[in-house]
C-alpha cells in the first residue's frame, strides 16, 4: 500500500467510476473485483481495515454443517444454496493465499452409537453438497484414533468422532491481502476515512461523497459515479445517508471467542462441540498457538459492547466442559475478542438471529444509485463482491465484464510453498517461530520485511519476549500497510493483541516508539498512545472479570 498521505491526494484529485465504503471482507472483496475489471475504484474505511466482524471471526472457511442441517429440517433451498456456494467459495479462499488459509479437520465426539450415525449420514450430505469442491471425505473415527487426535477429550463413554473436513484461515490479513492486492492493481485505499454525508447531481443521483479523517479531523469530497454501501452492520446508516425512505434491514448478532493457551486442552484438529444448551454450535479450534473457543450469538442492544464478558465467557465454558477431561477456566483466558454479524432481515419477522440465513443480498436503491450489499459471511466474500460488482455495471450502463477473483493470487502467494518458512529461517538465520509466523502472516512479503535488515540490523529483535513478531515487520507495516495506531500493529496485522493481552500490553511501548520514529510524531504523543491503548485492554479483562489492575 501507499502511505496514508498519497492516498488521500489520490482521493480528492481524481473522480472515480466506484467508491466501496467499508473496508472488511465484503468492501475489501468488492474493490478488488472492481479494480481487476477496470473500474477506477477507491476503498474507504471510517476506522482500521478489517477493524470490524472481518477480524473476530472464528476463522472458518466453510459452508457451516449447522446451516446445512438448518435448509434440510427447514426444507430451506435458500440456505441450501448458500451452503453449496460457499463450499466452492471455500476452495477459491484456499487457493488463492495458502500462506493465510489452509484446510483443516474438524472432529465431532460422539458418546452413542445412534448419534454416531446421525452425524456421520450429515457430513456425508456435507461432502455431497461440496461435490467437487469437497477437501477430502468425511470418516468415522475409532475412539483410539479420536484420541490420538484430540488427547484432551473426556473418556468416559466415549465412542469415537466424525471428522469432516473445512478450511481455516487468518482473517484479519486475509482482508489486508485483499486490499493490498486491490492497491497492486492500481486502487486507491483509505483508512481512517469516514462517508458522513453525500452530494447528489441534478437528476437526485449520488455524485460524490464527504468523508471525514478520522486522524486528523479535515473534511475532504470524493467524486464518483456509483457508490457500494459494504459497511457490514453499518450498513443502514449509509442506506439512511442516500435515501431517508429506505426501512432499516439490519440485524446485527454478537459473537464471542476466547484464545486459552493450547495446553489447555490437548488438540492436533479441531472439535466441533454438537450439543449445547440452546443448539448453537460451539467450536475449539487451535489456531496460531493458542486454542480459539467460540462463539455465541445474541441479539444486539443498545446495551450492547464489544466485550467479552464474564456471563458469555461462562456459557462459553459450559457448553465446552462436559467435553474435556481437564475443564477450562475463565481466568486461563489469555485473550478474546468480539463482533457482530451483519445478518440482514429477510422481512418485517422477528426469527432469532441464530436463524437467520448467513446469505447476502444486494440492494439497489433507485432514487439514489446507492448499491448496498448486505449479509453474507466471510467464506462468501468473492461470491459477493462478484454480485455486487456484476450489479454496479449493470447501472452504469456499459457490458457485465467477468469478475477475474476466482484464481487470483493475492499478495504474498506468489511464490509461496509449504517449504518457505524453512527457507526463510535458513537464509536469514532467524528462530523456527519468527520465520514461521512471518511466513504464515505475510506470505513471500515476509522478504521484503526482512530486506529491512539491511537499513537497521537491530529491527530483528522480537517486539517483547515471547512474541514471534519482530521490529522490521512493525516498520513494514507502518510505511507500507497503512498501521496508524497501536491496535493496528498489534491485533490486525501482527496478531498479537489476540495471541495474548499481557503479551500485546508489554510490547505496546516499543511499538509506540516505531510508531512515533516512522511518523515523526509530536512529543507527548507516544504515552499517551500507549495509555490509551492499555486502558481499552484493561477495560476488556474487567468485562471479563480478569482485571488484576
Ligand atoms: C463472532 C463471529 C464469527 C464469525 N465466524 C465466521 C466464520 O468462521 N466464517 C465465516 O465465513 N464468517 C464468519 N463470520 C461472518 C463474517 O465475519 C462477516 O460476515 C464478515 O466479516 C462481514 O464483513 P463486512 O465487510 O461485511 O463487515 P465488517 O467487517 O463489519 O466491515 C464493515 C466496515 O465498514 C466500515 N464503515 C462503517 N461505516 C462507515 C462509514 N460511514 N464510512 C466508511 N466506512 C464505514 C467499518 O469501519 C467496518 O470496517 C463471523 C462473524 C462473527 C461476528
Amino acid at each position: 500500500m501507499k502511505p496514508r498521505t498519497e492516498e488521500k491526494v489520490s482521493a480528492t484529485n481524481n473522480t472515480f467510476d466506484i467508491c466501496v465504503i467499508g473496508g472488511g471482507a465484503t468492501g475489501a472483496g468488492c474493490a478488488l473485483d472492481a479494480q481487476l475489471r477496470g473500474l477506477s475504484t477507491i476503498l474507504l474505511d471510517a476506522g482500521d481495515f478489517a477493524s470490524a466482524a472481518s477480524s473476530a471471526s472464528t476463522k472458518l472457511v466453510h459452508g457451516g454443517v449447522r446451516y446445512l442441517e438448518q435448509a434440510i429440517k427447514g426444507f430451506n433451498l435458500e440456505e441450501y444454496r448458500m451452503v453449496k456456494n460457499a463450499l466452492r467459495e471455500r476452495l477459491y479462499m484456499l487457493a488463492n493465499a495458502p500462506h493465510l488459509a489452509h484446510p483443516a479437520h474438524f472432529l465431532v465426539p460422539v458418546y452413542s452409537w445412534p448419534r454416531a450415525a446421525y452425524y456421520l449420514i450429515g457430513m456425508k450430505l456435507y461432502d455431497a453438497v461440496a461435490a467437487e469442491s469437497n477437501l477430502f471425505p468425511s470418516r468415522f473415527l475409532s475412539r483410539k484414533e479420536t484420541l490420538e487426535s484430540l488427547p484432551g477429550l473426556k473418556t468416559q463413554g466415549l465412542c469415537g468422532a466424525v471428522c469432516y473436513s473445512d478450511g481455516q484461515f487468518d482473517d484479519a490479513r486475509y482482508d489486508l491481502a485483499l486490499i493490498e492486492t486491490f492497491v497492486a492493481a492500481g486502487g486507491t485505499a483509505l483508512n481512517y476515512a469516514r462517508v458522513t454525508e453525500f452530494l447528489r447531481n441534478d437528476a437526485g443521483m449520488l455524485s460524490a461523497a464527504s468523508v471525514r479523517d478520522e486522524i486528523s479531523g479535515e473534511l475532504f469530497s470524493v467524486s464518483v459515479n456509483k457508490f457500494v454501501n459494504a459497511t457490514g452492520t453499518g450498513a443502514d446508516k449509509i442506506r439512511a445517508l442516500a435515501n431517508p425512505m429506505l426501512a432499516p434491514r439490519m440485524r446485527p448478532s454478537k459473537g464471542v471467542h476466547l484464545l486459552f493457551p493450547a495446553e489447555t486442552f490437548a488438540a492436533a484438529d479441531a472439535l466441533l462441540v454438537p450439543h449445547t444448551e440452546d443448539g448453537r454450535v460451539i467450536f475449539a479450534v487451535p489456531w496460531q498457538g493458542r486454542l480459539l473457543v467460540g462463539t455465541t450469538d445474541d441479539e444486539v442492544t443498545p446495551a450492547t459492547r464489544m466485550v467479552v464478558t464474564k456471563e458469555e465467557a461462562e456459557y462459553l465454558l459450559r457448553q465446552l466442559n462436559p467435553y474435556l477431561e481437564t475443564p477450562l477456566r475463565r481466568e486461563q483466558a489469555l485473550s478474546g475478542m468480539a463482533g457482530l454479524r451483519p445478518l440482514v432481515a429477510a422481512a418485517e419477522g422477528r426469527t432469532a438471529t441464530s436463524k437467520l440465513i448467513r446469505d447476502h443480498e444486494v440492494e439497489l436503491d433507485s432514487s439514489s444509485g446507492l448499491i448496498s450489499i448486505l449479509g453474507g459471511k466471510w467464506t462468501t466474500h468473492r461470491l459477493m463482491a462478484e454480485d455486487t460488482i456484476d450489479a454496479v455495471q449493470r447501472e452504469m450502463g456499459g457490458s457485465v465484464t467477468p469478475s477475474r477473483t476466482t484464481q487470483y493470487a493475492l499478495a504474498g502467494a506468489d511464490g509461496y510453498d509449504k517449504s518457505f518458512s524453512k527457507e526463510i529461517e535458513k537464509e536469514y538465520s532467524l528462530p523456527a517461530d519468527v520465520a514461521r509466523h512471518l511466513a504464515g502472516k505475510f506470505g513471500t512479503r515476509a522478504l521484503e520485511i526482512l530486506e529491512l535488515l539491511h537499513e537497521n540490523p537491530s529491527w530483528n529483535q522480537r517486539i517483547t519476549t515471547g512474541l514471534p513478531a519482530i521490529e522490521a515487520e512493525i516498520v513494514f507495516c507502518i510505511r507500507y500497510e497503512m498501521a496508524e495506531a497501536i491496535e493496528d500493529l498489534l491485533a490486525r496485522r501482527t496478531g498479537s493483541q489476540f495471541y495474548g493481552w499481557k503479551e500485546a500490553i508489554e510490547a505496546a511501548p516499543r511499538v509506540a516508539e516505531l510508531l512515533a520514529q516512522e511518523k515523526q510524531w509530536e512529543a507527548g504523543r507516544t504515552a499517551t498512545a500507549v495509555s490509551e491503548y492499555t486502558t481499552k485492554i484493561h477495560a476488556f479483562l474487567n468485562e471479563l472479570g480478569l482485571d488484576q489492575g
